[in-house]
């Protein structure tokens, strides 16, 4: 398998599976070592245009194009995508059906990687509850 960050090279096989760096034993790693934080550095320098970071959060707000309910839009692989997903896709790989990728910090124009997490519609539904959105579907906040 090519390494995901561009450079061509082909990726060794893992060692062992690591289910936070997305690593499965046996099967080819998506990157070369190191070459994971090379692509973050490009995906981040090219929304930093457009970010800024909150000191308070360490939430990285998107000022760009967005929809009413707050989340950056950008167009991404030929069509209209949340910054937040697109990035998910670009840094941790594809999006499993009918999942959700949602945000630790509830700020819908965060796009901090380390604030997002995959999450089915129940945990995305939970998560709301537990944050006391659950009535206020497409409020502004
Ligand atoms: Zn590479
Ligand atoms: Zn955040």
């Amino acid at each position: 398998m090519q390494c995901a960050c561009g450079c061509g090279a082909e990726t060794k096989l893992a060692k062992a599976t690591n289910s936070q760096l997305g690593h499965i034993a046996g099967r080819p790693l998506k990157y070369l070592t190191g070459h994971y934080l090379r692509k973050l550095k490009t995906v981040v320098e090219r929304l930093n245009r457009t970010t800024t970071a909150n000191e308070m959060t360490a939430c990285l707000e998107w000022n760009g194009a967005s929809v009413p309910k707050g989340y950056g839009v950008l167009w991404y692989q030929g069509r209209q995508t949340y910054v937040h997903r697109a990035l998910w896709v670009e840094l941790r790989g594809e999006i499993p059906d009918g999942m959700f990728i949602c945000h630790h910090c509830d700020n819908p124009r965060c796009v901090n990687i380390n604030h997002l997490f995959v999450g089915s519609p129940k945990d995305n539904m939970l998560d709301m509850i537990q944050k006391g959105r659950a009535n206020f579907r497409g409020a502004r906040t």
